[in-house]
Order: structure tokens, then C-alpha cells, then sequence
């Protein structure tokens, strides 16, 4: 049966952790990625991909920062579309060389935030480059910047990562899906915009968590399933220690009751089964699962799995 499919997909489909960010680096990830992504492509189902950026976006702040003397420095919404852009243009190319006869294309998406979201008043994401304590109070001062030690390493900017309260472009991507389109979208959450005084879309500069993006996406365009693919085959109970046990189909009480008990951590595991949680309660099914079994927990023989 054809299904209506949002995939996320994790950082680590893009850049391993420890490697370095170089464009070979990045396509060799992004083909097996596409290699994946494609047997869901094939087995007929509609497909929106969502992916991260953080070092992507990283690596553009840097670039920025670097070349500040020679080049004006361009503010976070144009960094994070700049990043859409370039992952975009590289999963359309590796998907386009897989299925010739589909069509693939990039939306640059705007996510719209609120900026009375309390998220604003502590913001807690670190981004671009390490400051010395001294440059640190000297941009505080100077751009406004919100400054904080980021674990022993130095002092960066901190950014809100609000709630994603809309998908701006969620009829394009709908029409698109309807047309046998292959999208890529939302990356990086989207690209932060909030209304303003004057009610215009205007760019803030924030980060929006991918997952949490991805289920507001899924849920926009009315998705059947909503799939997480990461670093890890299954979501695990007592993770990591000797009594460690891997979850395949739960329901979403027994998913609330491990999430309420401290078994997915706060940055990684917890906002994916948290989204996951939230479109399961639509009735239908979340799954988390590895990069490299989509097709095969989609068909509900690998990966853990949530029920509505
Ligand atoms: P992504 O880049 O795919 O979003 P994250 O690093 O944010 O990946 O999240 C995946 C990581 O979550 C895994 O590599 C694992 O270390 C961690 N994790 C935390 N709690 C759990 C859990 N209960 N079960 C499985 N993985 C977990
Ligand atoms: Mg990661």
C-alpha cells in the first residue's frame, strides 16, 4: 500500500561524527543515505525528507566569521537556508542518479516560531565558532549576543530553539507529494521566521531541533508515517548499561512511561521519541530506526515502532 512517508534524517547521514566536514566526506555519506532512501522511493511510496545541518550551519558561521575582514558577515536565517541549499542539492543529485524517472527537488522551507515561546527568555543552543572570555563580553556587548561556556571548551553564542508552531511552505510540499514528487525539505528544522510588529515573516535567529520540525511537517501534510532514521537500530530501554533492551513495537503508554522515567536522553533520544509519542497519539505509526534499514522497519521488520 502506498503510504505517505516523512523521513528525518540524522546528522550522521550527512558527517560521521569525527570527520571532517569536506564536500568527499559528505556526498560519500549522503550516497549510502540516498541509497536507503531510494528502496522506499521504489517500493512506491510518498516521500518529504527532512535532514540536520548542525555542522553544516556550523561550518558556514565559521566561514563567515572567518572572512569577516573581506566578506560582510550574513546572519543565522541565511546561514541555515545557505546549508538547506548546498544538502538539498547534493541528496537531489545522489536520489536523481538512483531513479532517473523521478522527480526531486528542494524546497527551502521556512519554519514559523513565536517569539513570546518562552524559549526566547534562556537561550541554551550554542553555535559558530569558541570566543575567549574577554571576546565573549566584548560581543555581548557590542551585537547583543547571549554568551555561554560551552562544556570547558570556550565561550560561543547562544541561541532559543523554540517550538516550530508551522510549516510556511506546507502547500507547496503537499502539492508537490501529490504530483509524484520526491521533496526535500524543512532541513535544519527550517529556516527560523516569526512575525513581527508589522505582521511580515522576518528571520530570527534561532534553532529549530529537526524532529520536532519533522513531526510538525508530517503533521501538516498528513502523513501515514512518520520515520526517524539515526545512528542506532532500535530505541533502547536502561541504554548504554548491561541490563540494555531494545524496543520494537510499544504502544504509546509504555512509550510515555519510558520517556517519563528518564530512558531517552534530553539532546538525542528524547525529542525523537517525544515527536514520535505526539504522532502516534494521531492514531498512526512513529518508527525510529537506522539509516540503513528504512525500507525494512517501514515494512515493520526492523527498527521500534510506536502505535497509535
Ligand atoms: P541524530 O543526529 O540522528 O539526530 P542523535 O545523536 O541526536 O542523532 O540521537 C541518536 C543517539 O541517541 C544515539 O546515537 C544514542 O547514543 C542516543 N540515545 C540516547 N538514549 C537512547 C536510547 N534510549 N536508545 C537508543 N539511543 C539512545
Ligand atoms: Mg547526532
Amino acid at each position: 500500500m502506498r503510504q505517505r512517508v516523512v523521513l528525518a534524517l540524522g546528522g550522521n547521514a550527512i558527517l560521521q561524527p569525527g570527520q571532517e566536514g569536506t564536500f568527499e566526506n559528505q556526498k560519500a555519506n549522503i550516497e549510502v543515505s540516498a541509497e536507503s532512501i531510494s528502496k522506499i522511493i521504489k517500493a512506491g511510496h510518498e516521500l518529504v525528507i527532512v535532514h540536520g545541518n548542525g555542522p553544516q550551519v556550523g561550518q558556514i558561521l565559521r566561514q563567515n566569521e572567518l572572512a569577516k575582514e573581506e566578506v560582510p558577515v550574513q546572519p543565522l536565517p541565511i546561514c541555515s537556508a545557505e546549508s538547506q541549499g548546498f544538502i538539498g542539492y547534493m541528496l537531489q543529485e545522489s536520489l536523481k542518479n538512483r531513479l532517473p524517472e523521478k522527480n526531486v527537488a528542494t524546497v527551502l522551507t521556512m519554519t514559523e516560531v513565536d517569539l513570546a515561546d518562552k524559549a526566547f527568555n534562556n537561550p541554551t543552543k550554542p553555535i559558530g565558532s569558541f570566543y575567549t572570555e574577554e571576546e565573549s563580553n566584548q560581543l555581548a556587548e557590542e551585537k547583543g549576543w547571549v554568551m555561554g561556556e560551552d562544556a570547558g571548551r570556550g565561550y560561543r553564542r547562544l541561541v532559543a530553539s523554540p517550538e516550530p508552531k508551522g510549516i510556511v511552505e506546507v502547500n507547496v510540499i503537499k502539492t508537490m507529494l501529490e504530483n509524484d514528487i520526491v521533496v526535500v525539505s524543512t532541513g535544519g528544522g527550517g529556516i527560523p521566521v516569526a512575525r513581527n510588529e508589522k505582521g511580515n515573516l522576518e528571520g530570527v535567529a534561532a534553532v529549530i531541533d529537526k524532529d520536532s520540525s519533522a513531526l510538525r511537517l508530517s503533521q501538516d501534510v498528513e502523513s501515514d508515517v512518520l520515520m526517524i532514521l539515526t545512528d542506532v537500530p532500535n530505541v533502547y530501554i536502561n541504554y548504554g548499561k548491561p541490563d540494555q533492551e531494545k524496543l520494537e513495537t510499544i504502544s504509546i503508554e509504555k512509550a510515555e512511561q519510558y520517556y517519563g522515567e528518564g530512558h531517552f536522553s534530553d539532546g538525542s533520544m528524547g525529542p525523537k521519541m517525544a515527536a514520535c509519542i505526539e504522532f502516534a497519539k494521531l492514531g498512526k505509526t512513529a518508527i525510529i530506526c537506522s539509516l540503513t534499514e528504512a525500507v525494512e522497519a517501514l515494512e515493520g521488520n526492523a527498527g521500534t515502532r510506536i502505535v497509535g
